[in-house]
């Protein structure tokens, strides 16, 4: 979804996640704020987690999206928030959808592993010959 305001984390970062804002605040005063940065925003250490629907289970035993003061960060394309209960239901499935963690991190990860025995392979083959070349020099073999 395009959207007016960048979409964007204002502590780590992270764009194409769930961001979590302000309730009723100034919109020049908002602050974005990806899942884990929310909970540390709301000093929510430890236990709180949130699910992929971004929700968490509050104290009180009640599964909600907003975490601590913070709401879900649904723009408009005006470049403003939709009302925490105002937002029209096809937004709020966008907003769940999103991931939690910028998962092309992820991705990288994924590809490391991927080349990671090839990268092992190819510095054994080069140790292989260093050791035969020594092999050679050390007992005047000529190569
Ligand atoms: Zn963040």
């Amino acid at each position: 979804m395009q959207t007016a305001i960048e979409y964007k984390c204002t502590v780590c970062g992270a764009t194409g996640v769930k961001l979590w804002r302000q309730y009723q605040t100034f919109l020049e005063h908002i602050n974005l704020l990806c899942g884990p940065c929310a909970l540390n925003d709301q000093k929510l250490f430890g236990d709180t987690i949130i699910d992929t629907e971004g929700k968490i289970l509050t104290n009180y035993g009640i599964r909600t999206d907003s975490i601590g003061w913070l709401v879900p960060a649904i723009p408009d394309d005006t470049g403003t928030f939709w009302g925490y209960l105002s937002v029209p239901s096809h937004l709020v499935d966008w907003w769940r959808r999103l991931p939690l963690r910028d998962t092309s991190i992820y991705d990288h990860e994924e590809s490391f592993d991927k080349i990671m025995p090839f990268v092992v392979g190819f510095t054994a083959a080069c140790l292989a010959v260093v050791y035969v070349v020594l092999f050679c020099i050390i007992n005047k073999v000529g190569i």
